[in-house]
């Protein structure tokens, strides 16, 4: 399967320079879905998972049904003020603007095998956040799963050394 075929990519969105990568088209294809989905659970399957977390809001659709293909939970990670117990947060930089990201100050406990997914890698600013309000709960981050790599970014650079980084397709 050629899933780049299945990606659309939107010139000068959000803003002019960006050549957005639209995974919409790849979700909207039942098929092409699951298939993406399958094919990531087969690259972590041995990596004894405790939890998939997941940055909003792409970080959903790629990280829950990965959960649920791996049969392990996952964990939300939500912009600022929108989880309704208490949580921790932690500044992000993206590559275009900045936020605040949280997670559930429970939802992980220490020790725990926690792998990132989300729909794709640009600067790897969102994921660097991920692993440190994770590692704060005591986590122990595996590595993380993309969709995407936009490689020229150089995010992985961002990643700790020694954490896997899973990815389906690469610009
Ligand atoms: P980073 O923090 O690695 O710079 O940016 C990655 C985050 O921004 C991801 O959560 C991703 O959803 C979003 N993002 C940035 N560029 C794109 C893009 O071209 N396509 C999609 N689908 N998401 C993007």
């Amino acid at each position: 399967m050629n899933f780049k075929d299945y990606i659309r990519v939107i010139e000068d969105f959000p803003q002019p320079g960006i050549r957005f990568k639209d995974i919409t088209t790849l979700l909207q294809n039942g098929p092409v879905y699951k298939e993406a989905i399958n094919y990531l659970a087969e690259l972590v399957k041995d990596q004894q998972i405790d939890l998939i977390a997941g940055p909003e809001a792409r970080g959903f659709v790629v990280g829950a049904p990965l959960a649920y293909a791996l049969g392990v939970g996952f964990v939300p990670i939500r912009k600022s003020g929108k989880l309704p117990g208490k949580t921790i947060e932690a500044d992000y930089s993206l590559e275009y603007g900045k936020d605040k990201l949280a997670v559930h100050d429970d939802a992980i406990k220490p020790g725990q095998r926690v792998l990132i997914a989300d729909d794709l890698l640009a600067t790897g600013g969102t994921i660097q956040t991920c692993v440190s309000l994770i590692e704060q709960l005591g986590g122990e981050v595996i590595g993380s799963a993309f969709m995407i790599e936009l490689t020229y970014l150089n995010g992985r650079e961002k990643l700790p050394a020694g954490k896997n980084i899973y990815t389906m397709i690469q610009y």
